[in-house]
């Protein structure tokens, strides 16, 4: 089985964008793989000689009659339980959020293991792109840009150090 690495955040953070350069590759799409839900994405990308499996949370949509914050934990929950490694996009330009704050409470009861992702990230000075996400506690926040590709295969490439 391959490393599974889920894409988590709240809505336009960048996590499709993120997907799509992660599984640029010819053959990267497993729609029908055995056992995998509809609703999500999946897709194979390769970083160096390592192959991955990646997830993107995106296409669930918020009920209307539960509200999105109740979406999101449901969406995180289910995600986080098939993943091997966490990957939580926190978006740089925006800043941190009350949704971040409480995706990030989520993954730290999961145990699970999570790299906090800072998206949007070009052109900006790293320190201080990243400086306010360390309050939550998920480590060393790491800058990318998704719509770049600046940084995104360094990350990969931590992310499946132990794989
Ligand atoms: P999702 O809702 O988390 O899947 O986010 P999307 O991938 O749909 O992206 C939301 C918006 O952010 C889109 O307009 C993207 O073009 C934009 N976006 C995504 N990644 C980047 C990035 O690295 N830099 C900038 N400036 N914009 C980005
Ligand atoms: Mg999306």
């Amino acid at each position: 089985m391959l490393p599974t690495l889920v894409l988590v955040g709240r809505p336009n953070v960048g996590k499709s964008t993120l997907f799509n350069r992660l599984t640029r590759s010819r053959d990267a799409l497993v729609a029908d793989l055995p056992g995998l839900t509809r609703d999500r994405h999946y897709g194979r990308g390769r970083v160096g000689s390592k192959p991955y499996l990646v997830v993107d949370t995106g296409g669930l949509e918020p009920v209307a009659k539960d509200g999105i914050l109740h979406e999101m934990a449901r969406q995180t929950r289910q995600a986080v339980d098939e993943a091997d490694l966490v990957l939580f996009l926190v978006d740089g330009r925006a800043g941190l959020t009350p949704q971040d704050r409480i995706i990030a409470q989520q993954l730290r009861k999961t145990g699970r293991t999570v790299l906090l992702v800072v998206n949007k990230a070009e052109g900006m000075q790293q320190a201080r792109v990243t400086a306010e996400f360390h309050e939550l506690g998920l480590g060393t926040p790491l800058p990318i840009s998704s719509a770049h590709g600046d940084n995104v295969e360094e990350v990969i490439e931590i992310a499946l150090e132990e794989f």
